[in-house]
């Protein structure tokens, strides 16, 4: 008999899995809270062994092929409007062995493409309750019916409902403030680069992907009042104020979100536990061990936990505690290191301290070129070389 896996979720981490676990032979069923299929998100970048992941399944092409070519990351002052830095995206592909910037919608649209055919994805269900037995586990799910499995894989983001039903709800760690992102149709007359516009306890990246789009993404410290929900004007109204004094550049495309727009936001929050694995139940992407959208690398982990996990399964098929062991020895250790490297941005990027956010700004205008690399290459932990992954 194949093996029998239920995975909670048809986001990045899901679909990938799904994926990897028809490859090697198993039975995946995907169980989504959407009620339907449905793309959404806006720019990620995919770095280092995230680009990797891509390649191995085969849709690096796709993803590429909708890369906004944008190509250099300028970094300001918000305040004053001075460059402090300029970077080459191609440079930091180099540095970091990678580097594809597109939206989410398109990694889910590619990573659905490539999964549906092989996979029963069922739409607009939810897991409500979830019993393990030697050896098993059983779920029911809000439709009522029922599923035995050998394994459940919870990949239902960071507010994972698995993770609540099978490990208890106490591991969300806010770091403090939000992050907001949204895609407008606008002529915003930018150059087609990276604007990183940074202040104290704020920080606005622009991406002017076409000459009609642009893309902010909003980082906000702990001193802002929590934004509105599902309210795309009021959300609107919200960014106006709170970014009152960065440039007009900035205003122009926030000022622009109508009221049928989709805003994607979320504290800024990291998921620690001591484990993500327990019996036969795991975690993998934000669910186990979300780093932060700080972090950079939110969605190369969770390319990577899936690939990790799969191919843990395809080298013990017949024993499962130590496949989970070995995916749980591989992957925490990686997921801490872009969690600290999460911390330590959120401690340089959304500082509520003028004088710190004064001396990060004067270290980016002066830091030399190689250190700076160095330092790049030890944020993102791309020092790792990509062999740790087993190809499957
Ligand atoms: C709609 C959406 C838009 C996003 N947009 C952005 C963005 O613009 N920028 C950015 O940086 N990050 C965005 N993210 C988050 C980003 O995708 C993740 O941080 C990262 O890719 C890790 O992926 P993941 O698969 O672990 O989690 P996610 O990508 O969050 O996927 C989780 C999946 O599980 C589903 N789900 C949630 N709860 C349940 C449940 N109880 N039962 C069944 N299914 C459930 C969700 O609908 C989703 O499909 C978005 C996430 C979502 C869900």
């Amino acid at each position: 008999m194949p093996l029998k896996v239920i995975v909670s979720g048809a986001g990045v981490a899901g679909l990938s899995l799904a994926h990897w676990l028809a490859r090697i032979g198993a039975t995946p069923i995907v169980v989504e809270r959407a009620p339907h299929v449905q793309t959404l998100g806006h720019y990620i970048s995919l770095k280092g062994n995230g680009v990797e992941m891509v390649r191995r399944m085969g849709i690096f092409d796709a993803c590429e092929a909708r890369s906004a070519q944008l190509e250099e990351v300028r970094l300001y002052c918000a305040a004053s409007g001075r460059l402090l830095r300029s970077e080459h995206t191609a440079t930091l592909a180099k540095t970091l062995g990678g580097y594809i910037l597109f939206r989410r919608a398109d990694l889910q649209a590619a990573l659905y493409d490539l999964s549906a055919e092989h996979t029963d994805i069922r739409f607009g269900v939810q897991i409500v309750e979830a019993h393990a037995d030697t050896g098993h586990v059983e779920v029911t799910l809000s439709d009522g019916t029922t599923e035995r499995a050998d394994l459940l894989v919870g990949a239902d983001g960071i507010h994972s409902a698995v993770r609540g039903l099978a490990f208890g709800p106490d591991f969300e760690r806010p770091l403090g403030g939000y992050y907001i992102t949204i895609t407008q149709t606008l002529h915003h007359g930018l150059a087609p680069v990276v604007h990183s516009y940074l202040s104290t306890g704020r920080m606005v990246n622009l991406l002017p992907v076409t000459p009609d789009t642009a893309s902010a993404v909003v980082y906000l410290g702990a001193d802002v009042d929590a934004p509105p929900r599902n309210d795309a004007v009021a959300m609107r109204d919200y960014l106006l104020a709170t970014c009152a004094d960065f440039p007009d550049d900035v205003h122009n495309v926030l000022g622009s979100v109508g009221a049928d727009d989709f805003v994607f936001s979320d504290a800024i929050a990291q998921i620690d536990m001591p484990r993500i694995t327990r019996g036969r139940v795991a975690l993998i992407g934000d669910a186990a061990h979300c780093p932060t959208f700080l972090s950079g690398m939110g969605s190369s982990l969770a390319l990577q936990d899936a690939h990790m996990l799969a191919g843990s399964i395809a080298r013990s098929p017949d024993d499962l505690d130590t496949s989970l062991a070995r995916y749980e020895e591989v992957m925490a250790p990686i997921a801490c290191r872009y969690r600290d490297s999460g911390v330590r941005a959120h401690a340089a990027f959304l500082t509520s301290s003028r004088v710190k956010a004064r001396i990060r700004d004067l270290a980016l205008r002066l830091t030399p070129e190689r250190v700076f690399e160095r330092g790049v290459r030890r944020f993102f932990d791309s020092e790792r070389p990509l062999a740790d992954l087993p190809s499957t």
